[in-house]
């Protein structure tokens, strides 16, 4: 199957889990996540019209889209992956949204980048739902604070809050976590759901699902 027919596949599935949680599907924004696959394999989706890319590696990233933006008008590429605040720089030229923010000197960084460059991006916070020591994130009672940190005192542009939940365990707990810690902060914007279960985080307000394998076939 081609990737544009994977893509059509995804996009009505994303229509049809909208219409059974009576939403609109022009609020779910769906994020193409090309992660480890080049041009050749992108285009194909480009070519279809989809114009939200997501990836996470800045390096990667810095490899393949600066061309593809000259190709096609439109593009709107999100970083979904861990930052280094040595990476930010990098990261605000080339990105659009930041799904990743998750400790005060990665905000710092992105907040001076973007007075320094004169880009406004737009910016999640990721919230380490199931409170893994090896998972990036802040910590769900720390949420509130870091968000009034990046909002109030830095001024930044925050959509709302990003999350990955654990593999084993069942995704739906930890959508409604965060759906639940964005309503408490004002927050619109729910960016969860991949493969395996942006049908679940519909059901619980998402409003960006980050899916790569069901467009782009298996990673190797
Ligand atoms: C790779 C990745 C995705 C997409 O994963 P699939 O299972 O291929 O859809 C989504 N979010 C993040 C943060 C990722 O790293």
């Amino acid at each position: 199957m081609s990737d544009a027919t994977r893509l059509d596949e995804v996009n009505a599935r994303i229509h049809a889990a909208a219409r059974a949680a009576e939403r609109s599907a022009d609020d779910i924004a769906l994020i193409a996540v090309s992660k480890t696959f080049e041009a050749p394999a992108i285009r194909p989706v480009l070519d279809a019209g989809h114009r939200t890319f997501g990836e996470n590696r800045v390096q990667e990233a810095a490899g393949k889209w600066p061309a593809l933006r000259e190709a096609y008008n439109g593009l709107e590429l999100h970083l979904i992956g861990p930052l280094q605040s040595n990476k930010a720089r990098q990261a605000v030229q080339l990105f659009d949204v930041i799904h990743t923010v998750d400790r005060v000197k990665i905000a710092d960084a992105i907040a001076h980048e973007m007075v320094e460059q004169g880009r406004k991006l737009s910016l999640f916070i990721q919230v380490n739902t199931g409170e893994e020591p090896q998972k990036a994130g802040i910590p769900p009672a720390e949420t509130a604070a870091f968000v009034s940190y990046c909002r109030d005192e830095r001024a930044l542009p925050v959509a709302g809050l990003m999350c990955i939940p654990p593999v084993e365990e069942e995704p739906g707990v930890h959508f409604a976590l965060l759906a639940e810690l964005a309503a408490e902060n004002g927050l619109r914007g729910l960016s969860m759901g991949m493969s395996a279960d942006f049908e679940v985080a519909i059901r619980f307000g998402a409003t960006h699902v980050r899916v790569g394998s069901a467009i782009f076939g298996t990673r190797d």
